[in-house]
């Protein structure tokens, strides 16, 4: 296996996937440690309170939904780049 490093042009972000998550959720240390708790691949971490993304977990996503019922309607919301459709609790 190829060792990869990030080079200043090069970023190591989802390809596949991307999540966004809205500032009321984000500032929410309930809610981080939740979303922490929950996500199987580790694509949140709760850091000072606060909900972060690890930019180099998130094409490991399975869609499994569980992120969208641990926040309020639109607080996390799951972007399919490949194919331009999103997961988002209505
Ligand atoms: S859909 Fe599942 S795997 Fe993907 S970010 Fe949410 S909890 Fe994690």
């Amino acid at each position: 296996m190829t060792e990869r490093r990030a080079t200043s042009d090069e970023r190591l972000d989802g390809v596949f996937i991307d999540v966004y998550v809205s500032d009321e959720v984000a500032n929410d240390p309930e809610l981080a440690r939740r979303l922490e708790e929950v996500c199987p691949v580790d694509i949140f971490r709760a850091a000072d309170g606060k909900v972060v993304t690890v930019a180099e977990n998130l094409d490991e996503c399975v869609l499994c939904e569980l992120c969208l019922e641990e926040v309020p309607a639109g607080g996390v919301v799951v972007k399919k780049l490949y194919d331009g459709t999103e997961l988002r609790r209505s």
